[in-house]
């Protein structure tokens, strides 16, 4: 027997990480069993969530939209994070995972991707020149290389090197600690935080 707006359902949700098609009938039979409010509830906050949520405009950061304007995310309006070192990460998750081991008091800058040029993404594509703008515009002293130990991660690393050679901002990379090919989302807060106090100059 076919359910077909069950399988639309279920299809939808396997689009989503660590999601197979069983795990996502055991989500919709769930719903299904509760009151009527989840199932509307749930509906209501995912559809809102791209009018809500966007990225930061400094950072990359997850930022709440407030009149469907852009904003700045938390940490960026945090007067109390210290303006003059940055960490570079590559993707969103890695923030999070910074911010749940609580040693980083920085501000951050998302790439969204890694240099690549066989994906055909260059510096261009990496936004350099917004990096190299803020460390001008912000005072930036230090800029902290957070990408992963992959080969993307290193070429990301080493470019950003290049790029701050001549500015008299300090370029480090966190020590290795993070597991290799890892994600940084994965890896202990403890582990992140040696990673951490352990960077050195590039
Ligand atoms: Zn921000």
């Amino acid at each position: 027997m076919r359910i077909a707006s069950l399988e639309r359902l279920q299809r939808l949700l396997t689009k989503l990480p660590g999601v197979g098609e069983k795990t996502a009938l055991r989500y919709i039979l769930k719903v299904l069993e509760r009151d009527a409010s989840l199932a509307r509830d749930l509906g209501a906050e995912l559809s809102a969530l791209p009018d809500r949520i966007g990225a930061c405009v400094r950072c990359g950061h997850l930022a709440e939209k407030t009149g469907g304007d852009l904003q700045l995310c938390a940490i960026c309006n945090d007067t109390r994070r210290d303006p003059t070192i940055l960490c570079v990460v590559a993707r969103v998750p890695d923030v999070l995972a910074f911010e749940r081991a609580g040693s980083f008091r920085g501000r951050y800058h998302v790439l969204g991707c890694l240099l690549s040029p066989l994906d055909g993404i260059g510096p261009h594509e990496l936004g350099i020149d917004r990096i190299l703008a803020r460390a001008r515009d912000e005072g930036i002293r230090e800029v902290v290389v957070a990408t992963p130990p992959t080969v993307d991660g290193e070429a990301t690393a080493l470019l950003l090197k290049r790029e701050f050679e001549a500015s008299g901002v300090a370029v480090t990379r966190i020590a290795s600690g993070v597991p290799h090919g890892g994600d940084l989302e994965f890896t202990d807060p403890i582990t992140l935080g040696r990673a951490l106090a352990g960077r050195r100059a590039l």
